[in-house]
């Protein structure tokens, strides 16, 4: 949203101007800091989402890359903590209750994390409102009324903001950070407000009508739900999507990208206003191509003519921070959630390592482009999905998360043990560097046996409201 740093450059013109030859006390500075509207915590904010990636899912990748744990960019970040993640469900008789995390049941039933576990919708929602919600709800609260998202606040304030995923952008997760509607199912009428009624300015993903799961282009198109029906994909070809995302009175249309090397050329250079990147395979960019989904990860060929994650992550970055007043971006693993429901231990260390590289990414641009007082970058999950535990020996019965899975060495998947197809109610883990993350430490007050300090998820959606409007 560009009209409001316009506006705010001519009023900081005028109060230079103005400032010429006075004489401004600390006592003016204060009085001036109180009256005046808050600077943000931080200019840009940067949340990054491993879908259904628990602390194992973490440890998997990093023993294949490079046969030990703890080597992660993310993992020697200042502000490291668990997260628990519950939402509201229906209870007996039908009424919504809210869920509970209980630290001693969650280790001492092997069971209790099986239940009571949240949704993809539901936790990115109350990460992007503060609020705790129902499952399926996509920015909408307990009443179905919908939520402010911080990504709405961040558009009121001038800043560009933008949603990224491995999956269909009108997924659960990118979508409850920016739409609302009462379902995640109903992906037409998500992806038609996400392109004309939302003022959000970079969309990427995948959900390509006419490609296959491999990349191969069809004669007969898949279901064009994921983007927003037949019209809307041919408008938005066609250049004639999007409402007016500037407040200027006239519509602001989307630039749509579908090629690798159109999402590569988008890494450096100058951009147009308003990127939609829909990559070119139907649901996600590599975990649903075909080949054995349990071979060694990437012993089958990945699919050359999507982008990575990181190189999706390094256009969307290029496209926002045009904006003096900065951005906020949300981006997401998608698959490593689905290749968690499905147990396939290769494909979930190739989905973790992808995202792996994407949070590289930032970290780079934040080191070369912008500074850690300007940028909050949080890199965490939604839920845990699969159970992932260490290979449960004969005669315990029960997994224990906290287990650390089998070292089999570098290049070799570790030994480890899928214990459920569902989501688990376990803590996640929360990584964040930046100044602006002084104020997750503050809410990391609570404590697990094993897992140390956590937050909650509804805590997550509290600090981003605060840092963009300025509050502490
Ligand atoms: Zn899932």
């Amino acid at each position: 949203m560009r009209w409001v740093r316009t506006l705010m450059m001519q009023l900081t013109v005028v109060a230079v101007l103005a400032g010429l030859g006075n004489t401004v006390t600390l006592a003016d500075d204060l009085k001036g800091q109180a009256a005046g509207p808050k600077k943000p915590l931080a200019k840009n904010v940067i949340l990054m989402i491993s879908d259904g990636c628990g602390y194992n899912h973490v440890d998997a990748a990093s023993l294949f890359e490079h046969g030990k744990t703890g080597v992660q960019v993310y993992e020697s970040f200042p502000f490291r903590a668990g997260m628990s993640t519950y939402s509201y469900s229906k209870g007996t008789l039908g009424r919504l209750t809210l869920g509970e995390y209980d630290p001693s049941k969650a280790w001492s039933d092997p069971q209790y994390v099986t239940r009571g576990y949240t949704d993809s919708a539901a936790a990115s929602t109350t990460m992007s409102t503060g609020h705790k919600t129902y499952g399926g709800a996509i920015g909408m609260d307990t009443n179905r009324e919908p939520l402010l998202h911080a990504w709405e606040k961040a558009e009121r304030a001038g800043k560009m903001t933008g949603v990224v995923s491995s999956v269909q952008w009108s997924h659960a997760t990118p979508a409850a950070f920016v739409a609302h509607n009462e379902s995640r199912s109903n992906y037409a009428a998500i992806a038609c407000e996400m392109l004309s009624e939302n003022p959000t300015d970079v969309i990427m993903g995948c959900g390509h009508p006419w490609f296959d799961a491999n990349g191969q282009s069809k004669t007969k198109p898949n279901k064009f739900d994921f983007v927003g029906g037949q019209e809307t994909w041919n408008a938005l070809a066609d250049g004639r999507t999007g409402g007016d995302a500037d407040g200027d009175g006239k519509a602001d249309r989307w630039t749509l990208v579908q090629t690798r090397e159109e999402f590569q050329s988008l890494m450096t250079g100058p951009t147009p206003q308003r990127v939609c990147g829909v990559a070119q395979v139907s649901k996600t960019l590599q975990q649903g191509r075909a080949g054995d989904a349990e071979a060694v990860p990437f012993q089958v060929p990945l699919i050359e003519t999507v982008p990575t994650l990181a190189e999706m992550t390094r256009a969307a970055i290029n496209v926002l921070d045009d904006d003096p007043d900065g951005f906020c971006l949300m981006i997401e693993a998608g698959a490593v959630d689905w290749a968690g429901h499905d147990n396939q231990t290769g494909r979930t260390i190739e989905e973790q390592i992808d995202f792996n590289r994407a949070v590289e990414a930032v970290v780079q641009w934040v080191d070369q482009n912008s500074s850690w007082d300007d940028t909050l970058l949080i890199v965490t999950a939604d839920h845990e999905t699969g159970y992932l535990t260490a290979p449960v020996p004969t005669g315990q019965p029960s997994p224990d998360a906290s287990v650390r899975l089998t070292n089999n060495g570098k290049g070799v998947s570790p030994g480890l043990k899928w214990n459920s197809g569902s989501h688990t109610n376990c803590l996640v883990p929360v990584y964040a560097k930046g100044t602006a993350a002084r104020l997750l430490t503050k809410l990391a007050d609570q404590q697990d046996p094993k897992r140390g300090a956590y937050v909650d998820n509804a805590e997550i959606g509290k600090v981003l409201h605060a840092v963009i409007s300025g509050a502490e």
